[in-house]
């Protein structure tokens, strides 16, 4: 190897680590360091200062810009930070964006923790009542997690160190054989019970006094959870890397699903309010008047115009009393007021009388007394709710169909003498 110690512009060290010329096209460095790295990676027992230093030198002329300042002003010029890099390398991140993370990844022999795992997101479901989503809350909420061992950061030991685990050779499962019948047996295969699927063992003398060899501790964490104005069903609140953590694993988010609570007046269509509301027959047509408790228990006046009839099975809106919108909450939607009109269930001959007296007048008959006594009688019952009746009726039919498919092998003639009547 040449130049070791470099010149304030040695600007060849690079090539010579790599074995190419100065005027070596991308695609020749390309190679050149794929085939050193290869043969210099430290899990496949090569020197880890060369692999480093081979890193460090495809980094640098693998990038134009880099490979420019690098070849005018020589190393010195991208340590004091022209083109950024050069000292603060990792080797193994270069390395796996070239092959791929499964490369030397794993095994025992590197204990670098490269491509960590993902732990799992932990997901709670948060319930908030209509008056918590229209003027926000926090909500303290204690939460049991596993966290690293501070005493050992995880590592179970006091070295740091970990062995193979002898109950399994290190593959985390084991293969049961269990004699089910005499001449039968079943195979199985769980996770080691004596390392817990890790395939690592640690030796007595060296566990952690912190966590006993466990790598975690449970700690209790409270939370504040922040539900704010407007926010919806199933909306989402998010903790990054809050959940469980384990050793080598990137630590998943506790998340929060906002479950919006049935409310017994008001219900809701996203930014929007609905409000029943019953009023005898006399409001109806002579005026209402309701006070209405809204979810910040403000009072609200609610009353129709003078002269305003209100239909039954009517809506009526009211602008901006709906929800706050999320991170909006000086808009708000609208309030929907429903009106069910309670029509009393009979009236007295002289009640009929006064009223026929103030109301616009009946349609008069078309047809003469002699006529209408020439017309049949009827009589008619009430019906509660026709579509029941109606749903019956189809069940009703649906299975006579369904019973007279049945007679059929026996019945034929009989079905053949009704088609033709
Ligand atoms: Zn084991
Ligand atoms: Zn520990």
């Amino acid at each position: 190897m040449f130049g070791r110690a470099p010149k304030k512009s040695d600007n060849t060290k690079y090539y010579e680590i790599l074995g190419v010329p100065k005027t070596a096209a991308p695609d020749e460095l390309k190679k050149a360091y794929r085939k050193a790295a290869i043969k210099n990676h430290p899990d496949k027992g090569g020197d880890p200062e060369k692999f480093k230093e081979l890193a460090q030198a495809y980094e640098v002329l693998s990038d134009p810009e880099k490979r420019e300042i690098y070849d005018q002003y020589g190393e010195d010029a991208l340590k004091e930070g022209m083109g950024g890099g050069g000292g603060g390398v990792d080797p193994f991140d270069i390395f796996s964006s070239f092959f791929g993370p499964s490369f030397g990844g794993g095994g025992g022999g590197s204990s670098r923790g490269r491509r960590q795992r993902r732990g799992e997101d932990v997901v709670h479901p948060l319930k908030a009542s209509l008056e918590d989503l229209y003027n926000g809350t926090s909500k303290k909420l204690s939460l049991s997690r596993s966290v690293l061992c501070s005493k050992c950061k995880g590592k179970g030991s006091k070295s740091g160190a970990s062995m193979r685990c002898p109950g399994c050779q290190g593959s985390g499962m084991k293969v049961t054989i269990r004699q089910l019948g005499p001449s039968m047996i079943q195979q199985m295969q769980q996770p080691c019970n004596e390392c817990r699927g890790t395939g690592e063992s640690i030796n007595d003398k060296d566990r952690c006094p912190g966590c006993k060899g466990e790598k975690v501790l449970q700690e209790k964490k409270v939370l504040e959870v922040h539900v704010e104005k407007g926010m919806q069903h199933n909306q989402k609140i998010t903790f990054p890397g809050e959940a469980d953590e384990a050793p080598d694993t990137v630590t998943g988010d506790i998340v929060f699903v906002v479950q919006q609570k049935e409310h017994p007046k008001f219900k809701r269509k996203g930014d929007d309010l609905f409000y029943e509301h019953t009023i005898s027959l006399t409001e109806a047509l002579c005026g209402f008047q309701l006070v209405l408790t809204h979810l910040d228990n403000r009072q609200l006046l609610v009353k129709s115009n003078p002269g305003e009839v209100v239909k039954p099975d009517s809506f009526k809106a009211i602008s901006d009393e709906g929800m706050p919108m999320y991170q909006r909450p000086f808009m708000k939607g609208k309030l929907y007021i429903h009106f069910t009109v309670d029509f009393p269930d009979s009236l007295a001959p002289d009640q009929c009388k006064a009223l026929e007296a103030v109301l616009p007048p009946k349609p008069a008959s078309k047809l003469t007394d002699m006529e209408l006594d020439e017309c049949e009688e009827t009589t008619m019952h009430d019906v509660n709710n026709i579509e029941e009746e109606m749903r019956r009726k189809a069940a009703h039919a649906a299975q006579e169909a369904y019973d007279e498919d049945d007679e059929m092998p026996g019945g034929g003639g009989q079905r053949v003498q009704c088609a033709q009547q």
